[in-house]
Protein backbone atom coordinates (compact mmCIF):
# COMPACT_ATOMS: atom_id res chain seq x y z
CA UNK A 1 0.00 0.00 0.00
CA UNK A 2 1.13 3.45 -0.84
CA UNK A 3 1.07 6.36 1.95
CA UNK A 4 2.28 8.78 0.55
CA UNK A 5 -0.20 11.28 0.37
CA UNK A 6 -1.41 10.68 3.88
CA UNK A 7 2.03 11.28 4.84
CA UNK A 8 1.99 14.67 3.23
CA UNK A 9 -1.32 15.67 5.00
CA UNK A 10 0.38 14.65 8.00
CA UNK A 11 3.65 16.78 7.65
CA UNK A 12 1.12 19.51 7.13
CA UNK A 13 -1.49 18.64 10.31
CA UNK A 14 1.22 18.51 12.68
CA UNK A 15 2.18 22.32 11.86
CA UNK A 16 -1.06 22.68 12.55
CA UNK A 17 -2.96 20.53 15.23
CA UNK A 18 -1.20 18.96 18.53
CA UNK A 19 -0.15 15.70 17.04
CA UNK A 20 -1.67 16.40 13.86
CA UNK A 21 -4.97 15.31 14.65
CA UNK A 22 -8.13 16.71 17.05
CA UNK A 23 -8.46 13.59 19.07
CA UNK A 24 -5.20 11.54 20.78
CA UNK A 25 -6.67 8.49 19.85
CA UNK A 26 -6.79 9.01 15.70
CA UNK A 27 -2.92 9.34 16.27
CA UNK A 28 -1.03 6.53 15.55
CA UNK A 29 1.66 7.87 17.82
CA UNK A 30 1.28 4.22 20.29
CA UNK A 31 2.07 2.24 17.24
CA UNK A 32 3.94 3.92 15.14
CA UNK A 33 3.98 6.17 12.09
CA UNK A 34 2.04 8.33 10.54
CA UNK A 35 -2.26 7.72 10.73
CA UNK A 36 -4.04 7.59 7.55
CA UNK A 37 -6.01 10.24 6.32
CA UNK A 38 -9.46 9.82 5.05
CA UNK A 39 -11.44 10.73 2.24
CA UNK A 40 -14.31 8.58 2.10
CA UNK A 41 -16.16 6.20 3.68
CA UNK A 42 -19.17 3.97 2.70
CA UNK A 43 -21.19 0.93 4.70
CA UNK A 44 -17.93 -0.95 6.50
CA UNK A 45 -15.41 0.64 4.20
CA UNK A 46 -12.84 3.67 4.85
CA UNK A 47 -10.55 4.92 2.43
CA UNK A 48 -8.23 7.10 2.77
CA UNK A 49 -6.39 9.82 0.81
CA UNK A 50 -3.68 7.52 -1.37
CA UNK A 51 -7.02 5.39 -2.53
CA UNK A 52 -6.52 2.36 -0.03
CA UNK A 53 -9.20 0.73 0.67
CA UNK A 54 -10.11 -0.93 4.55
CA UNK A 55 -12.64 -2.89 6.23
CA UNK A 56 -13.25 -0.77 8.94
CA UNK A 57 -14.04 -1.88 12.83
CA UNK A 58 -13.50 1.72 14.46
CA UNK A 59 -16.80 2.79 13.18
CA UNK A 60 -15.80 6.44 14.65
CA UNK A 61 -15.66 4.80 18.04
CA UNK A 62 -18.44 3.46 18.43
CA UNK A 63 -21.42 5.41 16.96
CA UNK A 64 -21.88 4.00 13.11
CA UNK A 65 -22.94 1.06 14.17
CA UNK A 66 -24.93 0.88 10.85
CA UNK A 67 -21.70 1.45 9.13
CA UNK A 68 -20.59 4.00 7.32
CA UNK A 69 -23.33 7.15 5.19
CA UNK A 70 -25.87 4.61 5.93
CA UNK A 71 -28.75 5.32 3.23
CA UNK A 72 -31.61 6.35 5.96
CA UNK A 73 -29.14 8.52 8.15
CA UNK A 74 -28.12 10.70 5.18
CA UNK A 75 -31.11 11.08 4.05
CA UNK A 76 -32.20 12.27 7.45
CA UNK A 77 -29.45 14.19 7.69
CA UNK A 78 -30.05 16.12 3.96
CA UNK A 79 -33.88 16.62 4.62
CA UNK A 80 -33.29 18.33 8.50
CA UNK A 81 -29.87 20.32 6.40
CA UNK A 82 -32.57 21.92 4.26
CA UNK A 83 -34.59 23.17 6.49
CA UNK A 84 -31.89 24.75 9.13
CA UNK A 85 -29.09 23.32 10.83
CA UNK A 86 -29.86 24.96 14.29
CA UNK A 87 -32.36 26.98 15.53
CA UNK A 88 -31.89 28.26 19.39
CA UNK A 89 -35.03 27.14 20.23
CA UNK A 90 -36.75 23.96 20.80
CA UNK A 91 -37.94 21.67 17.89
CA UNK A 92 -40.26 18.61 17.04
CA UNK A 93 -37.12 15.92 16.86
CA UNK A 94 -35.51 16.71 20.10
CA UNK A 95 -38.96 15.11 21.39
CA UNK A 96 -38.87 12.71 18.95
CA UNK A 97 -35.52 11.26 19.99
CA UNK A 98 -35.92 11.89 23.72
CA UNK A 99 -39.04 9.77 23.33
CA UNK A 100 -36.87 6.95 21.36
CA UNK A 101 -34.62 6.96 24.21
CA UNK A 102 -36.75 6.77 27.31
CA UNK A 103 -39.14 3.67 25.22
CA UNK A 104 -36.05 1.63 25.64
CA UNK A 105 -33.95 3.10 28.72
CA UNK A 106 -36.77 1.73 31.39
CA UNK A 107 -34.59 4.11 33.70
CA UNK A 108 -34.89 7.05 32.04
CA UNK A 109 -38.31 9.11 33.10
CA UNK A 110 -36.27 12.53 31.81
CA UNK A 111 -33.24 13.60 29.78
CA UNK A 112 -31.41 16.09 29.05
CA UNK A 113 -29.20 16.31 25.42
CA UNK A 114 -25.88 17.54 24.94
CA UNK A 115 -23.50 17.67 22.49
CA UNK A 116 -20.54 15.16 23.85
CA UNK A 117 -20.32 12.35 25.84
CA UNK A 118 -17.56 14.38 28.03
CA UNK A 119 -20.53 16.95 28.79
CA UNK A 120 -23.40 14.01 29.71
CA UNK A 121 -20.76 12.72 32.39
CA UNK A 122 -20.02 15.70 33.65
CA UNK A 123 -23.15 16.90 34.19
CA UNK A 124 -24.40 13.58 35.45
CA UNK A 125 -22.06 14.12 38.25
CA UNK A 126 -22.56 17.44 38.54
CA UNK A 127 -26.35 16.66 39.34
CA UNK A 128 -25.42 14.07 41.44
CA UNK A 129 -23.78 15.99 43.66
CA UNK A 130 -26.56 18.74 43.64
CA UNK A 131 -29.08 16.55 44.04
CA UNK A 132 -27.67 14.48 47.55
CA UNK A 133 -25.61 17.71 48.78
CA UNK A 134 -22.92 15.58 48.91
CA UNK A 135 -19.16 15.97 47.17
CA UNK A 136 -17.35 12.48 46.52
CA UNK A 137 -17.19 10.62 43.86
CA UNK A 138 -16.09 7.15 42.68
CA UNK A 139 -14.74 5.76 39.53
CA UNK A 140 -13.27 2.75 38.47
CA UNK A 141 -9.28 2.39 37.26
CA UNK A 142 -9.28 2.07 33.23
CA UNK A 143 -12.74 3.57 32.91
CA UNK A 144 -13.08 6.72 30.71
CA UNK A 145 -15.73 8.89 31.17
CA UNK A 146 -14.70 11.59 29.14
CA UNK A 147 -12.30 14.37 29.63
CA UNK A 148 -13.92 16.85 32.61
CA UNK A 149 -10.81 17.13 35.05
CA UNK A 150 -12.10 15.37 38.23
CA UNK A 151 -12.90 12.44 35.69
CA UNK A 152 -9.15 12.27 34.17
CA UNK A 153 -7.84 10.11 37.07
CA UNK A 154 -6.51 6.84 35.92
CA UNK A 155 -8.80 6.82 32.94
CA UNK A 156 -8.57 4.33 29.50
CA UNK A 157 -9.16 4.98 26.55
CA UNK A 158 -6.33 7.75 24.91
CA UNK A 159 -5.19 8.83 28.54
CA UNK A 160 -3.98 4.63 29.11
CA UNK A 161 -2.71 4.79 25.43
CA UNK A 162 -0.75 7.65 25.66
CA UNK A 163 0.61 7.20 29.28
CA UNK A 164 -0.76 10.14 30.93
CA UNK A 165 -3.81 8.18 32.70
CA UNK A 166 -4.22 10.71 34.96
CA UNK A 167 -3.65 14.26 33.09
CA UNK A 168 -1.28 17.10 34.09
CA UNK A 169 -3.03 20.62 34.33
CA UNK A 170 -5.69 19.35 36.14
CA UNK A 171 -5.03 20.31 40.11
CA UNK A 172 -4.98 18.06 42.61
CA UNK A 173 -7.66 20.19 44.60
CA UNK A 174 -9.86 18.72 41.54
CA UNK A 175 -9.55 15.42 42.32
CA UNK A 176 -9.21 15.20 45.81
CA UNK A 177 -13.00 14.09 45.74
CA UNK A 178 -12.18 11.78 43.14
CA UNK A 179 -11.94 8.05 44.69
CA UNK A 180 -10.54 5.10 42.88
CA UNK A 181 -11.55 1.90 42.71
CA UNK A 182 -10.70 -1.72 41.18
CA UNK A 183 -13.29 -2.82 38.19
CA UNK A 184 -14.81 -6.65 39.81
CA UNK A 185 -13.76 -6.04 43.15
CA UNK A 186 -16.79 -5.11 45.22
CA UNK A 187 -14.20 -5.09 48.35
CA UNK A 188 -12.61 -1.68 46.82
CA UNK A 189 -15.59 -0.30 46.71
CA UNK A 190 -16.76 -1.53 50.63
CA UNK A 191 -13.47 -0.08 51.59
CA UNK A 192 -13.87 3.33 50.14
CA UNK A 193 -17.93 3.07 51.66
CA UNK A 194 -16.47 2.33 55.27
CA UNK A 195 -14.35 5.43 54.90
CA UNK A 196 -15.57 8.18 53.53
CA UNK A 197 -19.68 6.47 53.88
CA UNK A 198 -22.19 9.40 53.30
CA UNK A 199 -19.74 11.75 51.83
CA UNK A 200 -20.13 9.85 48.84
CA UNK A 201 -22.37 11.58 45.56
CA UNK A 202 -21.83 9.01 43.54
CA UNK A 203 -20.34 5.83 41.91
CA UNK A 204 -19.74 6.53 38.09
CA UNK A 205 -19.14 3.18 35.94
CA UNK A 206 -18.85 1.65 32.86
CA UNK A 207 -21.37 -1.15 32.99
CA UNK A 208 -19.67 -3.21 30.51
CA UNK A 209 -15.66 -1.22 30.01
CA UNK A 210 -14.45 -0.21 26.48
CA UNK A 211 -11.85 1.81 27.65
CA UNK A 212 -9.17 -0.21 28.65
CA UNK A 213 -10.29 -2.44 26.26
CA UNK A 214 -13.46 -4.62 26.82
CA UNK A 215 -13.89 -6.06 30.14
CA UNK A 216 -16.99 -7.62 31.18
CA UNK A 217 -18.31 -7.24 34.99
CA UNK A 218 -19.34 -9.96 36.61
CA UNK A 219 -23.03 -9.98 37.78
CA UNK A 220 -22.48 -9.93 41.34
CA UNK A 221 -20.32 -7.17 40.97
CA UNK A 222 -22.72 -4.76 39.38
CA UNK A 223 -25.68 -6.25 41.91
CA UNK A 224 -23.49 -5.14 44.82
CA UNK A 225 -22.72 -1.86 43.15
CA UNK A 226 -26.63 -0.90 43.48
CA UNK A 227 -26.76 -1.93 46.32
CA UNK A 228 -24.42 -0.31 48.13
CA UNK A 229 -25.25 2.89 46.30
CA UNK A 230 -28.62 2.59 47.48
CA UNK A 231 -28.08 1.56 51.04
CA UNK A 232 -25.67 4.76 51.42
CA UNK A 233 -28.18 7.13 49.80
CA UNK A 234 -25.49 7.33 47.12
CA UNK A 235 -26.47 7.51 43.24
CA UNK A 236 -25.52 4.98 41.10
CA UNK A 237 -24.23 6.07 36.87
CA UNK A 238 -23.85 4.13 34.03
CA UNK A 239 -21.84 5.92 31.09
CA UNK A 240 -23.33 3.95 28.66
CA UNK A 241 -21.98 6.21 26.36
CA UNK A 242 -20.45 3.47 24.45
CA UNK A 243 -22.81 0.64 24.90
CA UNK A 244 -26.23 2.53 25.41
CA UNK A 245 -27.71 1.16 21.81
CA UNK A 246 -24.67 -0.79 21.07
CA UNK A 247 -25.08 -4.18 23.63
CA UNK A 248 -29.15 -4.01 23.50
CA UNK A 249 -31.49 -1.77 22.83
CA UNK A 250 -31.37 -0.30 26.33
CA UNK A 251 -27.55 -0.86 26.55
CA UNK A 252 -25.82 -3.18 29.16
CA UNK A 253 -28.25 -2.09 31.91
CA UNK A 254 -30.62 -3.96 29.42
CA UNK A 255 -28.54 -7.15 29.44
CA UNK A 256 -27.99 -7.49 33.19
CA UNK A 257 -31.25 -6.20 34.50
CA UNK A 258 -30.06 -3.39 37.21
CA UNK A 259 -31.14 0.01 37.15
CA UNK A 260 -28.90 2.95 37.70
CA UNK A 261 -30.18 6.35 38.99
CA UNK A 262 -28.48 7.90 36.56
CA UNK A 263 -27.47 7.02 32.73
CA UNK A 264 -25.19 9.36 30.48
CA UNK A 265 -25.22 8.14 26.58
CA UNK A 266 -23.79 9.20 23.24
CA UNK A 267 -22.26 7.60 20.37
CA UNK A 268 -25.15 6.06 18.45
CA UNK A 269 -27.78 8.22 19.84
CA UNK A 270 -26.26 10.74 17.13
CA UNK A 271 -26.00 8.54 14.27
CA UNK A 272 -22.15 9.70 13.54
CA UNK A 273 -22.96 13.66 14.56
CA UNK A 274 -21.87 14.99 17.63
CA UNK A 275 -24.32 14.74 20.93
CA UNK A 276 -24.68 13.28 24.78
CA UNK A 277 -27.08 12.34 27.24
CA UNK A 278 -28.18 12.18 30.37
CA UNK A 279 -31.21 11.63 32.19
CA UNK A 280 -32.48 9.18 34.83
CA UNK A 281 -35.05 9.41 37.76
CA UNK A 282 -37.73 12.54 37.78
CA UNK A 283 -36.52 13.67 40.98
CA UNK A 284 -33.65 13.75 40.49
CA UNK A 285 -33.08 15.40 36.87
CA UNK A 286 -35.93 17.53 38.15
CA UNK A 287 -32.77 19.50 40.09
CA UNK A 288 -31.60 20.52 36.25
CA UNK A 289 -31.94 23.93 35.44
CA UNK A 290 -34.46 25.75 34.62
CA UNK A 291 -36.87 22.74 37.01
CA UNK A 292 -34.43 22.73 39.63
CA UNK A 293 -30.82 25.02 40.88
CA UNK A 294 -28.63 22.44 39.11
CA UNK A 295 -27.32 24.66 36.22
CA UNK A 296 -25.96 23.10 32.27
CA UNK A 297 -26.41 24.37 29.13
CA UNK A 298 -25.60 23.97 25.42
CA UNK A 299 -25.52 26.90 22.62
CA UNK A 300 -26.16 23.67 19.84
CA UNK A 301 -27.54 20.83 22.72
CA UNK A 302 -30.23 18.91 21.00
CA UNK A 303 -29.90 20.55 17.16
CA UNK A 304 -31.97 19.25 15.01
CA UNK A 305 -28.77 17.46 12.46
CA UNK A 306 -27.97 15.31 15.14
CA UNK A 307 -31.82 14.60 16.57
CA UNK A 308 -32.40 13.44 12.67
CA UNK A 309 -29.65 11.72 12.53
CA UNK A 310 -30.15 9.58 15.87
CA UNK A 311 -33.66 9.32 15.02
CA UNK A 312 -32.89 7.52 11.55
CA UNK A 313 -30.50 5.25 13.31
CA UNK A 314 -32.61 4.52 16.54
CA UNK A 315 -35.40 3.33 13.77
CA UNK A 316 -32.89 1.02 12.20
CA UNK A 317 -32.07 -0.78 15.35
CA UNK A 318 -35.61 -1.18 16.25
CA UNK A 319 -35.68 -4.16 13.87
CA UNK A 320 -35.31 -6.99 16.51
CA UNK A 321 -32.93 -9.25 14.12
CA UNK A 322 -30.10 -6.38 14.39
CA UNK A 323 -28.71 -7.25 18.30
CA UNK A 324 -28.21 -11.11 17.34
CA UNK A 325 -27.42 -10.99 13.72
CA UNK A 326 -24.55 -8.52 15.46
CA UNK A 327 -23.72 -11.01 17.97
CA UNK A 328 -23.51 -14.31 15.82
CA UNK A 329 -21.05 -12.40 13.59
CA UNK A 330 -18.86 -11.26 16.37
CA UNK A 331 -18.62 -14.94 17.41
CA UNK A 332 -17.88 -15.83 14.39
CA UNK A 333 -15.15 -13.54 14.05
CA UNK A 334 -13.51 -14.18 18.15
CA UNK A 335 -14.01 -17.96 17.70
CA UNK A 336 -11.54 -17.82 14.15
CA UNK A 337 -9.31 -15.75 15.64
CA UNK A 338 -8.80 -17.63 19.01
CA UNK A 339 -8.76 -20.58 16.52
CA UNK A 340 -5.64 -19.32 14.81
CA UNK A 341 -3.75 -17.67 17.59
CA UNK A 342 -4.19 -21.47 19.25
CA UNK A 343 -2.85 -22.94 15.97
CA UNK A 344 -0.11 -20.26 15.87
CA UNK A 345 1.11 -21.32 19.21
CA UNK A 346 0.16 -17.04 19.83
CA UNK A 347 -1.01 -16.02 23.22
CA UNK A 348 -4.02 -14.00 23.37
CA UNK A 349 -7.13 -13.44 25.21
CA UNK A 350 -10.40 -12.21 23.40
CA UNK A 351 -12.67 -10.39 25.64
CA UNK A 352 -15.79 -10.13 24.07
CA UNK A 353 -19.47 -9.20 24.01
CA UNK A 354 -22.70 -8.11 21.86
CA UNK A 355 -20.52 -6.53 18.76
CA UNK A 356 -17.71 -5.53 21.09
CA UNK A 357 -14.19 -7.25 21.47
CA UNK A 358 -10.75 -6.84 22.51
CA UNK A 359 -7.85 -8.90 21.62
CA UNK A 360 -5.74 -8.83 24.58
CA UNK A 361 -1.94 -9.34 23.94
CA UNK A 362 -1.65 -11.50 27.07
CA UNK A 363 -1.18 -14.75 28.50
CA UNK A 364 -3.88 -14.17 31.54
CA UNK A 365 -7.20 -13.45 31.81
CA UNK A 366 -8.08 -9.94 31.30
CA UNK A 367 -10.72 -8.64 33.99
CA UNK A 368 -9.34 -5.10 35.40
CA UNK A 369 -6.95 -2.43 34.56
CA UNK A 370 -3.95 -3.99 35.89
CA UNK A 371 -4.68 -7.00 34.13
CA UNK A 372 -5.55 -4.97 31.03
CA UNK A 373 -1.75 -3.30 31.67
CA UNK A 374 0.49 -6.38 31.59
CA UNK A 375 -0.56 -7.14 27.94
CA UNK A 376 1.99 -6.94 25.29
CA UNK A 377 1.35 -3.50 23.67
CA UNK A 378 4.73 -3.89 21.20
CA UNK A 379 3.27 -6.92 19.59
CA UNK A 380 -0.33 -5.41 19.57
CA UNK A 381 1.50 -2.86 17.40
CA UNK A 382 2.96 -5.26 14.81
CA UNK A 383 -0.31 -6.98 14.73
CA UNK A 384 -1.84 -3.49 14.34
CA UNK A 385 0.33 -2.52 11.24
CA UNK A 386 0.14 -6.02 9.79
CA UNK A 387 -3.88 -5.70 9.55
CA UNK A 388 -3.37 -2.23 8.24
CA UNK A 389 -1.14 -3.26 5.31
CA UNK A 390 -4.01 -6.32 4.93
CA UNK A 391 -6.48 -3.63 4.40
CA UNK A 392 -8.49 -3.74 8.01
CA UNK A 393 -8.61 -0.82 10.13
CA UNK A 394 -8.72 -1.87 14.01
CA UNK A 395 -8.20 0.65 16.51
CA UNK A 396 -4.99 1.63 16.68
CA UNK A 397 -4.51 0.80 20.62
CA UNK A 398 -4.33 -2.11 22.75
CA UNK A 399 -6.84 -0.60 25.00
CA UNK A 400 -9.42 0.16 22.83
CA UNK A 401 -12.71 -2.23 21.41
CA UNK A 402 -12.95 -3.48 17.84
CA UNK A 403 -16.61 -2.39 17.20
CA UNK A 404 -18.63 -4.87 14.41
CA UNK A 405 -21.00 -2.83 12.61
CA UNK A 406 -24.67 -4.20 10.91
CA UNK A 407 -22.67 -3.13 7.05
CA UNK A 408 -20.31 -6.28 7.85
CA UNK A 409 -21.08 -8.43 6.07
CA UNK A 410 -19.85 -12.66 5.49
CA UNK A 411 -17.53 -11.10 2.53
CA UNK A 412 -15.74 -8.47 4.82
CA UNK A 413 -16.17 -10.98 7.87
CA UNK A 414 -14.38 -13.97 5.83
CA UNK A 415 -11.59 -11.08 4.48
CA UNK A 416 -11.01 -10.57 8.10
CA UNK A 417 -10.17 -13.74 9.14
CA UNK A 418 -7.90 -13.90 6.60
CA UNK A 419 -6.21 -10.92 7.04
CA UNK A 420 -5.73 -11.60 11.00
CA UNK A 421 -4.23 -15.11 10.21
CA UNK A 422 -1.64 -13.26 8.09
CA UNK A 423 -1.12 -10.51 10.59
CA UNK A 424 -0.55 -12.97 13.49
CA UNK A 425 1.53 -15.63 11.42
CA UNK A 426 4.08 -12.58 10.70
CA UNK A 427 4.40 -11.03 13.88
N1 LIG B 1 -17.86 7.83 28.27
C1 LIG B 1 -17.46 6.75 27.60
C2 LIG B 1 -17.75 5.39 28.15
C3 LIG B 1 -16.79 6.88 26.38
O1 LIG B 1 -16.39 5.78 25.73
C4 LIG B 1 -16.52 8.18 25.89
C5 LIG B 1 -15.79 8.36 24.63
O2 LIG B 1 -15.20 7.47 24.07
C6 LIG B 1 -16.96 9.27 26.63
C7 LIG B 1 -17.63 9.08 27.81
C8 LIG B 1 -16.72 10.66 26.12
O3 LIG B 1 -17.52 10.92 25.01
P1 LIG B 1 -17.11 12.08 23.98
O4 LIG B 1 -15.86 11.63 23.30
O5 LIG B 1 -18.29 12.17 23.07
O6 LIG B 1 -16.91 13.31 24.77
Amino acid sequence: MKYEISKQLYNRALRLMPGGVNSPVRSFSSVGGAPVFISRAKGPYIFDEDGNKYVDYIGSWGPLILGHAHPAVVKAIKHTASMGTSYGAPCRLEIELAEMVRKSFKSIDILRMTNSGTEATMSSVRLARGYNGREYIIKFEGCYHGHADYLLVKAGSGATTFGYPSSPGVPKSFTDKTLLAKYNDTGSVEKLFKKYGDKIAAVIIEPVAGNMGVVVPRQDFLISLRNITSKSGSLLIFDEVMTGFRLSPSGAQGINGIKPDLTCLGKIIGGGLPVGAYGGRKDIMKQVSPDGPVYQAGTLSGNPLAMAAGIATLGELSDKTVYKKLERNTEYLVGEILEIANKLGIKIKVNSIGSMFTIFFSGTEVYDYNSALKSDTKIFSRFFKNLLSAGIMFPPSQFETVFVSTAHTEKELKFTVNAVYKALKNL
